[in-house]
């Protein structure tokens, strides 16, 4: 029999690999700033809130997971399911496991369902076949979440565990825990003692897909059967199995091995690949009974082996458990792994139903002590208002130091990739950690491989031709508009390589989850891994998660959704391997929202069904963004504001992919396309308010939502994030603070290198609009609210410089368009004016409805336009007006008539709109929209990957039920369908009611 720890010996991992010649430098294979550093974090006490009260929770993404959850609910228990990716079936579709050889009998429903219904399943046949049955057997589950702890009674019996996720954290109670990681991560945390690791040499299996079988010295290769037919032509693929050294059982030798086996695999004839490594694991449990023999069948397998010992309520489902090497693996090929998950289902449901709930379960106080080095700080909400099921208090947790770098590099995406690598070309000891298995972000593995508008010059143009000449010139994936299109895995590996040659570390499936912050500086990144939590420390931050994750969870306030609920629409589609450009627009989806997130991959299944795969990120345009100690407005756009500190240069349209909020674009609209802005974003933009040594970039930076849009073209994010990279550079290499560096100096260096253009150098900062340029504006406005900009950028002044013009105007047209601006300044003297305008027809105007791909321009009529207007100045002499158009409205009506009416109606709160309210809300049709279960959620998708009945029929619903409620509502009704939204899983929806309803109780 082999032994565990001695599994497979060969060639050393750096002989071999320079022996290959593949390495693009030979630097990286010894490269090893990612050693583990010694030492603990102390945690504060903190009270964290419970989702959910269950009998079991499985933790795992893989068929045995899913196996052992349906197995568990069928026979009788309440189950809830974390996944730590954005799919299940790590082990098949991560690890590419996804044929199942002839000779293997399937012993169970669900791995007949998985392997027999097609030879050659899709990965998205393989999800979705997972997802129906966690969802079919009443399985709750998260996706993209890892466990982080357990939670314990006063006997220190496991009795639930805490979570992470983008959400924050949140503890779920339990009777029993199936710990389906490969690692046996949650047993590690439930204190439970592993056989010891032996440094060595192990085996690592890699798939990849499209390459033509190599030969790597030292690695095994294995010509699956599998056909993935795309344009006519079946892609091989091939599984490489290295045996490589392995120093110690931490994280960063795990990534530094998947990085080194990435260089030696990768052609460009690879369109797919190995999401992660699969290996047997270095250690397993010291269980109850160790099970020493081989076995053929699951059911020969001693379950003892599963349970670790001395440790209640928990089983090891994964080849961690105390097994030979034989069975490890054996416990990892699905169709075994499915059948052990259902015996453990099933035992552990008949386990749960003798015992309690424990109540008074907190979380479990580890043994190490750790230092006081700062405050780590964390979102802890309940997901809904619905989920809170109380808190568990967490006191004396560790958390070990995992990494120490210069500069950490959060999400390594359209920004975040370009800057890890200016941060490592400068000289800094970089980290770069990204949650998914690729660089590159939205550009990349979310499919959008096609720049639009932007500035391409500097780092972007260096990336353009860097892409084209990761191949031949000749070779058939070269695209013909190399310097817009981007062959997406091309993109990936540019990225990784470069990163990697200017020696920056790169840790992939990893979540940033919290911040160290001392003294309101952030000295760390709270991470979380498929091994756990811990901190990486690092002297400067840069948050490229596009959300500002890192800079939220450290306290940074920031604008999104909520007061009103306009957001960009975003998307979720399929993926073919070669594919590179699949743009698409279906929902509205907060991607630092879990449930929300888990939603949508229901959705997307269902509308994108029959094709191979489907994207790995939520496709959003919008996302939360930084107050910085300068936010740029529409105003600055328009007026191309320049700036002392400018740091990126931008160009695009207001592509508004939906509605406006500014009062400028609700008086005046933005063109319909394609007029280019172009804007300069200052280094004050990416700085969050009170918060130093982090910078922000990209769309989680400071800006306006309807300015937004022309700053987040792909080009131009690129560039900041290299430019931010070589601030963050300086400021390491000459020991000061981000806003301590000579900007002056880097802009030059900027300008040298093509980042910014020459220009910045040379134009004087806007120094703000003279009482004579007022003046001048307030006249010009009649034409059109030409200046309205200009005018909109001091509120007070605006008001006085119209109030002067519109008493020596005669003409109604001109004391129409002054009007409008006073009320929506809140100034209700000339609201009559408005009032009559409105009343002038009996009917409404051209309205719109939501309109997500293609939207440019005006998002609503002129009416709606004037009622919003109207609504502002909060008179409620103008009710009878707005009730008037309320009352012709019909259920068909256009969405914006819906929306003026409920934002007027909302400001003026009169009992009186009740009656009209009630009864539009009513009509058979505007209700029932909201997603209140994943079953829902299947349910209620709809075909089309630019849809927008969906969209428009919920933005009905929820706008009414607004103005209903904060009018004085009826029987209830508007609260009712408010909090049937606010617990529902659409999270923009959510945020929108839960501002509304909860925020009044
Ligand atoms: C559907 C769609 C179509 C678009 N069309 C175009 C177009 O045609 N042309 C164009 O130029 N622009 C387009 N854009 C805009 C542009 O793609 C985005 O503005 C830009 O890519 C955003 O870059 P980012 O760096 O802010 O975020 P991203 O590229 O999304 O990068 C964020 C990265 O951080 C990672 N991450 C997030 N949170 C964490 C965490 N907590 N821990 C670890 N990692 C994390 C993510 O996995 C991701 O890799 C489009 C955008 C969308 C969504």
């Amino acid at each position: 029999m082999v032994t565990r720890r001695d599994f497979i010996k060969t060639t050393a991992l750096g002989g071999t690999l320079i022996a290959t010649g593949q390495m693009s430098n030979a630097r990286t294979i010894i490269h090893s700033a990612t050693k583990p550093d010694s030492g603990f974090i102390q945690d504060s006490e903190k009270k964290i809130p419970v989702i959910k009260d269950v009998d079991i929770i499985v933790v795992g993404g893989t068929s045995a997971a899913v196996a052992a959850a349906g197995a568990a609910s069928r026979a009788g228990s309440k189950v809830f399911l974390i996944a730590p990716l954005s799919y299940l079936g790590d082990d098949v579709c991560g690890s590419f496991r996804i044929i199942c050889d002839d000779n293997k009998k399937l012993d169970n429903p669900l791995s007949k369902r998985l392997f027999l219904t097609s030879k050659n399943p899709t990965p998205l046949f393989i999800k979705t076949e997972l997802e129906n049955e966690l969802i079919d057997n009443d399985v709750d589950f998260l996706y993209s979440s890892y466990a982080t702890n357990i939670l314990v009674d006063e006997n220190d019996v496991p009795s639930g565990i805490v979570i992470t996720n983008r959400s924050g954290r949140q503890a779920i109670r339990c009777k029993a825990i199936i710990d389906a990681t490969h690692t046996a991560s949650v047993a590690r945390v439930a204190g439970v003692r592993f056989t010891d690791f032996k440094a060595g040499e192990y085996a690592f299996n890699f798939v990849t897909v499209g390459s033509e079988p190599q030969t790597i010295p030292g690695a095994k290769l294995e010509k699956i059967p599998y056909a993935v037919t795309i344009k006519n032509k079946q892609l091989p693929v091939v599984r490489y199995t290295f045996q490589l050294h392995v120093k110690d059982d931490s994280y960063a030798t795990i990534q530094e091995i998947e990085q080194t086996i990435r260089d030696m695999t990768w052609t460009p004839d690879q369109s797919d690949s190995s999401d992660i490594l699969e290996y047997i694991p270095f250690v397993s449990i010291l269980s109850e009974c160790e099970s020493r023999n081989n076995i053929s069948h699951m059911q020969e397998l001693a379950l003892e082996s599963l349970k670790p010992k001395g440790v209640k309520n928990v089983w090891v489902l994964s080849p961690s458990a105390h097994v030979t090497n034989e069975t490890a693996e054996k416990i990892m090929q699905p169709v075994f792994g499915t059948s052990l998950g259902v015996i453990v289902g099933e035992t552990a449901a008949m386990y749960a139903r003798d015992n309690q709930l424990k109540m008074n379960a907190k979380v479990r106080t580890p043994s190490t002590k750790g230092n006081k080095k700062g405050e780590i700080r964390e979102l802890l909400n309940p997901l809904r208002p619905d989920m809170n099921c109380g808190f568990v208090t967490s006191s004396n947790d560790v958390l070990p130091v995992l990494g120490n770098y210069d500069i950490v590099v959060v999400g390594g995406g359209t920004a975040g990739a370009p800057a890890g690598i200016s941060a490592a070309r400068q000289g800094a000891k970089t980290l770069v950690l990204e949650y998914l298995h690729g660089l590159g972000g939205i550009t990349t593995l979310g499919l959008i491989g096609r720049y639009w508008d932007g500035y391409r010059q500097g780092f972007s143009s260096e990336v353009d031709k860097g892409v084209r000449s990761m191949a031949p010139l000749d070779h058939p994936r070269q695209l013909k508009n190399w310097n817009s299109d981007h062959v997406s895995d091309w993109k990936q590996e540019f990225f990784r390589k470069e990163l990697r040659m200017a020696g920056g570390d790169l840790w992939f499936g990893t979540l940033s989850c919290g911040a160290l912050v001392t003294n309101n500086t952030i000295s760390g990144v709270v991470i979380a891994t498929s091994h756990g939590r811990g901190i990486v420390l690092s002297k400067i931050v840069i948050d490229c998660t596009g959300s500002a994750d890192v800079a939220i969870a450290a306290g940074a306030d920031y604008n999104y959704t909520g007061k009103n609920v306009a957001v960009q629409g975003a998307g979720m589609g399929h993926w073919n391997p070669g594919d590179y450009y699949n743009n698409n627009d279906w929902i509205f989806v907060d991607d630092s929202d879990v449930l929300d997130i888990s939603r949508v991959y229901v959705q997307a299944k269902k509308k994108i069904n029959g094709q191979y795969d489907l994207v790995k990120l939520p496709q959003t345009r919008e996302r939360r963004r930084i107050i910085g100690e300068y936010t740029v407005s529409v105003y600055d756009v328009i007026s191309k504001k320049r700036y002392p500190d400018t740091i990126s240069y931008h160009k695009s349209s207001f592509d508004t992919h939906g509605m406006i909020v500014d009062p400028y674009f609700i008086l005046s609209p933005p063109e319909a396309r394609h007029t280019i802005y172009d804007a300069d974003v200052p280094l004050r933009a990416l700085l969050p308010k009170g918060l130093d040594g982090i910078i922000v970039t990209g769309l989680g930076a400071s800006a306006d939502r309807d300015a937004m849009p022309v700053i987040r073209m792909q080009s131009c994010l690129q560039t900041q994030g290299f430019s931010v990279g070589i601030l963050a550079g300086t400021a390491v290499r000459e020991g000061k603070a981000v806003r301590g560096v000579n900007l002056k100096k880097i802009q030059k260096h900027l300008v040298e290198i093509g980042n910014l253009p020459d220009r910045i150098l040379k134009e004087k900062p806007h120094k703000g609009y003279s009482d004579k340029e007022f003046r001048e504006a307030a006249r010009n406005l009649r034409d059109n609210y030409s200046g309205l900009e200009l005018l909109l950028t001091d509120h007070e002044r605006c008001r006085r410089a119209v109030e002067k013009e519109i008493i020596n105007t005669t003409l109604q047209e001109h004391r129409v368009i002054y009007s409008s601006v006073l009320c929506i300044l809140g100034d209700n003297t000339y609201a009559s004016v408005l009032a009559n305008e409105i009343n002038k027809s009996n009917l409404w105007d051209k309205g719109w409805d939501y309109t997500g791909m293609g939207q440019f321009g005006p998002c609503m009529s002129k009416i709606d336009s004037l009622l919003i207007a109207l609504g502002s100045c909060q008179d409620s002499n103008s009710l009878p007006v707005i009730l008037k158009k309320a009352s012709i409205l019909e259920p068909e009506s256009s969405f914006s008539h819906y929306r003026a009416i409920a934002i007027a109606l909302g400001e003026i709160k009169s009992r009186d709109a009740v009656p009209v309210l009630y009864e539009l809300i009513t009509k058979p049709g505007m209700r029932f929209h909201h997603i209140s279960s994943f079953r829902d959620a299947r349910r209620k998708t709809v075909p089309g990957l630019n849809d927008t009945s969906v969209r428009n029929a919920a933005l009905k619903e929820v706008h009414l039920a607004y103005a209903l409620f904060v009018c004085g509502d009826k029987n209830g009704l508007g609260k009712s369908i408010l909090k049937s939204y606010a617990n529902g899983l659409q999270g923009h929806y959510a945020r929108f009611a839960i501002d509304k309803v909860y925020s009044s109780l």
